[in-house]
């Protein structure tokens, strides 16, 4: 992985932070996970661990084994437009999930924020807490390689936030999408998810889509799954698994598209894979597949979204096209019968 290599975090000259989407990041606990879990995945992690209370409004703590944050770089992590993800200031060359510098300074406003890092495994990290934005613990802590970020309070600051957010029961059900989508954009990374102390989600990293898919969807798709590709289109390399029509879903949730590590849901695609399957599917469901599709960076845009929830891609109707015409031809096969089980 790209960022794996430890860079140092710096503030962006002012011309590209003009260049970058603005917009609120954090609009509820959901959005917390998804950017502590990419930043883990960002810095290599293979294992992370998430951890919500209280709908995630009590505390969120995401910790990984990543390359962890140097002690003399964790204050500027957390200041405004710094990051050590765009070295060359080149948006078309992004192979980061991450790359704004908005995330920590963000979450930072809205709650206390606890980062406890270490880069190596003398046992010896640092610990620094943010309350109201502010530095107020900086001390050394032990930790061995990686990271662990705390959110707590969140939104007790910004009663409108509050408000808007949904019962505990609501916000666990966004947290638990956003991770089952993180789990497939990076299903050679072991994720675990423990919702007020109870494991409700897991994958075992092992790397395989398939098995990513089962683990996060539940085994009733075990043995039905059938593989995609992978084939080369217009500079992409696209494969993917999906499940057989026997498998329908009352939504497009369960739809997942993974663009370079992202999992997005590009409206064009999304409507290839819905034509494919009608002739199969009854109508008002929807199937169940993840695809990944993996292009040059100079060939996606993803800069169009504050939460990069959107990406363009430069040959979108080729490349829906030719997932279509893969789906249709899947669809033709028998599935082929997956090794492993994993409890969900
Ligand atoms: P971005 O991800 O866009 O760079 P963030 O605000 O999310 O911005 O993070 C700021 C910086 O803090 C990152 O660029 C990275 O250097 C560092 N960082 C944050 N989380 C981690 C982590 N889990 N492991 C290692 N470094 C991290
Ligand atoms: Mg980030």
């Amino acid at each position: 992985h790209p960022a794996t290599v430890l860079r140092p975090i710096r503030v962006l000259p002012a011309p590209v932070v003009a260049r970058i989407a603005a917009g609120e990041v954090i609009e509820r606990p959901a959005s917390v996970v998804k950017e502590l879990v990419e930043n883990a995945l960002d810095a290599g992690a293979r294992q992370i661990r998430i951890d919500v209370q209280g709908g995630g409004l009590a505390l969120i703590r995401v910790s990984d084994d990543g390359c962890g944050i140097p002690a003399d770089q964790m204050p500027l992590a957390c200041a405004r437009h710094a990051t050590s993800k765009l070295p060359d200031d080149d948006l078309e060359q992004v192979r980061t999930l991450g790359f704004r510098g908005e995330a920590l300074p963000s979450i930072a406003t809205v709650a206390e924020l606890t980062l406890v890092s270490a880069t190596d495994n003398s046992g010896v990290g640092h610990r620094l807490v943010l309350r109201g934005g502010s530095v107020a613990v900086s001390e050394p802590a032990p930790r061995s390689r990686g990271t662990t970020v705390t959110v707590r309070h969140l939104f007790q600051n910004v009663p409108a936030r509050l408000a808007s957010c949904g019962r505990p029961q609501t916000e666990i059900r966004e947290i638990s999408q956003t991770v089952r989508r993180l789990a497939l954009a990076a299903p050679h990374v072991r994720m675990s998810l423990y919702i007020d102390g109870r494991l409700t989600l897991h994958t075992d990293g092992g790397g395989d889509l398939g098995e990513a898919l089962v683990a996060v969807y539940g085994a009733a798709l075990s043995g039905r799954l059938i593989p995609l590709g992978p084939i080369e289109v217009a500079s992409a390399r696209i494969a993917g698994v999906v499940a057989g029509p026997e498998v329908t879903r009352p939504g497009r949730g369960q739809i997942t598209f993974i663009v370079n590590g992202r999992a997005v849901q590009p409206r064009g695609l999304l409507a290839q894979v819905e034509t494919a399957y009608r002739p199969v599917l009854p109508r008002g469901r929807h199937p169940v597949l993840a695809v990944t599709i993996d292009v040059p960076p100079g060939l996606v845009d993803i800069n169009i979204h504050p939460a990069k929830l959107e990406v363009r891609l430069r040959a979108e109707r080729e490349i829906g096209a030719a997932i279509g015409e893969m789906i249709r031809d899947a669809l033709g096969r028998q599935p082929l019968p997956l090794r492993a089980e994993p409890a969900v």
